[in-house]
């Protein structure tokens, strides 16, 4: 994502955006008929966020929209604690090998993912913050690109739970990078991967779901598109309040708000992407006391403590 558009957008590349966003708008559609029931979530789990990378950019790079606002950009890494699991570690960013994954890409691609440079990895900002790698023993995957499974490797203790489209879709790559997955990432923790379906009734404004820990703590709800089985996590921390981690359906908190595909056609289906937010649109209209926390908005990443702090 980093260094899309590093530097000067040249004349035609901004008209071209500026194309793509009016077509961007018109084609997330709402969904239709009143949305399902809620979902008790009495236990609950205190989330915290280890930062990356982050970077400032312009709002219009992320979010199909004529806006010179900035974008607060950021990768990170989101941890719940549970009273019970202990610590789960939701998308381990970068993992400590993130400069060997990268050498290994075509260029084309280093201008999208940017240099191992000022990357943190995710078990240093854990270490950092008194959590001690071994000791995970739960991870989750929005889906499966490469800027949100490189630590996967670096938790050895960890069961990794993706979602069963997911985890169909990696084990049908073949290639070391293919459309934003490094597959190898994952080859080394591929027997620790429980993959899950959403058998679970539909939630709110989402088709089925998936209680992750059986307690309620964690509800995985599809969000497909961007990936073929893309997952939100619904969750309730402290004080009753409620996160839903919607990964990348979209780069920012506007494109739910707007709503808007993203500015680069980066989706694996953009139609589907499209119903997905739609759904994050109604529910935020619905239920604006939940908090949606796309996975590159700095923004809304800081309504989350940083791990380890005070
Ligand atoms: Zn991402």
């Amino acid at each position: 994502m980093r260094g899309l558009f590093e530097g000067k957008v040249p004349v035609r590349g901004l008209r071209l955006m500026l194309v793509t966003s009016m077509a961007g708008c018109a084609t997330v559609p709402l969904p239709e008929g009143a949305a399902a029931g809620d979902v008790e979530q009495r236990v609950e789990v205190q989330p915290c966020v280890v930062f990356g990378e982050r970077h400032d950019r312009r709002r219009y790079e992320g979010v199909a929209e004529l806006s010179l606002e900035p974008w607060h950009q950021a990768i990170a890494t989101i941890v719940l604690q549970h009273p019970t699991v202990g610590t789960i570690v939701l998308d381990p960013a970068f993992g400590v090998e993130i400069a060997h994954d990268l050498s290994r890409v075509p260029p084309w691609f280093r201008v999208v993912s940017g240099s191992a440079e000022g990357k943190q990895p995710a078990v240093d900002g854990l270490q950092a913050a008194g959590i001690d790698p071994r000791s995970v023993r739960e991870v989750l995957l929005t889906h499966s690109h490469w800027d949100h499974t490189g630590g996967v490797r670096d938790l050895p203790r960890a069961t990794v739970r993706m979602s069963q489209p997911e985890y169909a879709y990696v084990g049908s790559l073949e290639h070391y990078l293919e459309p934003g997955v490094l597959r190898h990432q994952l080859d080394r923790a591929w027997k620790r991967i429980e993959p899950f379906g959403f058998e679970g009734p539909a939630v709110l404004r989402f088709e089925g779901s998936h209680d992750v820990f059986g307690d309620g703590s964690v509800i995985a709800v599809p969000l497909p598109g961007h990936t073929p089985g893309s997952a939100g996590f619904l969750v309730r921390g402290a004080g009753g309040k409620r996160w839903i981690f919607t990964g990348d359906s979209t780069w920012t908190l506007r494109g739910i708000e707007k709503p808007a595909h993203k500015t680069v056609p980066i989706d694996l289906d953009r139609a589907v992407t499209g119903e997905s937010i739609g759904r994050l649109h109604a529910l935020h209209l619905e239920h604006p006391e939940i908090e949606i926390v796309p996975a590159h908005d700095a923004d809304a990443l800081d309504l989350l403590p940083v791990c380890g702090s005070p």
